[in-house]
């Protein structure tokens, strides 16, 4: 069997073009732009980078964004500050605080001082409570972790009743992916560094989150025929045959487990561009909940 490829990048340009519709509309028909603000403190290249495809994307989708640097050293009084500052503004729909925060830095104080109606990545405390309770809704749900879901439906796979297996149990990956599986009836599993015999837990699954961030461990005979895989990992490796010297791969050796699975997304090209496209929605859900309000008032 050879796997679909499960192409993340299209799917993330559908949902792209969506917003981008809805957000010419919400100009044409209330005047509002929906803005996103974002918050980097430090200089942590990899997160310059992604701040800035953010904030790229937001021009391409015909949204504000509003870009906020602050030094390495900002005091946890300054971040908060300007994080209570934005949730007040009426011009930013969304807030993105993007992390890791520098270790001096209580992220939890952080995350919790963006406003509940702006928390576009999810991570307030009280949305990730809402999204653990039965019959509760967070205000949104975290990006990545969404995007695995749209594209597991992407690919029509039956998550109810599935056995689902989850590598990783970090706040912003593993752990909100785990519980959106179980909202959506899957049985799951979620694995860590103390697992014991991890290719043997993944045998069992029908479905396969990776989010472990170690290039290709989970291998071809780790897993069961048919298995729809989803691999959260960005990995570099060195490659002497790149212009740059190195490439990215996933958690997941694809080439042997395309071969056993039904359906697997590719590194790059998988969940990656996911991510931003479902903040890009969020934000704009931030957006037009606050024009049914202003309607409302
Ligand atoms: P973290 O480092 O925060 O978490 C890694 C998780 O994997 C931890 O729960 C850890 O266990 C577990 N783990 C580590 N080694 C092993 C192992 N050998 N066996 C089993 N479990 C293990 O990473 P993130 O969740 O932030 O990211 C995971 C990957 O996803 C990374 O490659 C990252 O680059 C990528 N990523 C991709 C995104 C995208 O948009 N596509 C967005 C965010 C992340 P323990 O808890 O015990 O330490």
């Amino acid at each position: 069997m050879t796997a679909q490829i499960i192409d993340g990048t299209a799917v993330a340009a559908r949902i792209r073009e969506e917003v981008k519709q809805e957000v010419e509309a919400l100009k044409r028909d209330y005047g509002i732009v929906p803005g996103l603000a974002t918050v980097l403190v430090g200089d942590n290249p990899a997160s310059q980078t992604y701040v800035r495809n953010k904030q790229k994307t937001c021009q391409e989708l015909g949204m504000a964004s509003f870009g906020y640097h602050l030094p390495a050293e900002a005091s946890q009084a300054e971040v908060e500050r300007l994080v209570r500052d934005l949730s007040a503004n009426p011009e930013v729909h969304g807030i993105l605080v993007q992390l890791p925060l520098p270790r001096h830095l209580d992220e939890e104080g952080v995350l919790a001082s963006v406003a509940l109606e702006k928390d576009v990545d999810g991570f307030h405390p009280v949305n990730i409570g809402r999204l653990a309770m039965k019959g509760r809704e967070p205000e949104f749900i975290p990006c990545t972790p969404h995007g695995v879901i749209v594209l597991l439906d992407s690919v029509g796979a039956k998550m109810e009743g599935a056995n689902a297996v989850v590598l990783g149990r970090s706040n912003i990956v593993g752990l909100p992916t785990a519980l959106l599986l179980i909202g959506r009836n899957a049985t799951v599993t979620v694995c860590h560094s103390k697992t014991r015999d991890l290719p043997g837990i993944v045998r069992q699954a029908d479905i396969l989150v990776a989010a472990v961030g170690r290039p290709r461990m989970v291998r071809g005979d780790w897993v069961k025929p048919g298995v729809v895989v989803i691999d959260v990992g960005i990995n570099r490796v060195e490659d002497p045959t790149t212009k740059s010297g190195y490439r990215l791969v996933g958690d997941v050796a694809f080439d042997e487990v395309k071969e056993v699975a039904s359906a697997i997304t590719p590194v790059p090209g998988g969940v990656g561009p996911m991510t931003i496209a479902m903040l890009m929605k969020n934000t704009l859900t931030a957006a037009k909940r606050r024009v049914s309000e202003l309607a409302r008032a």
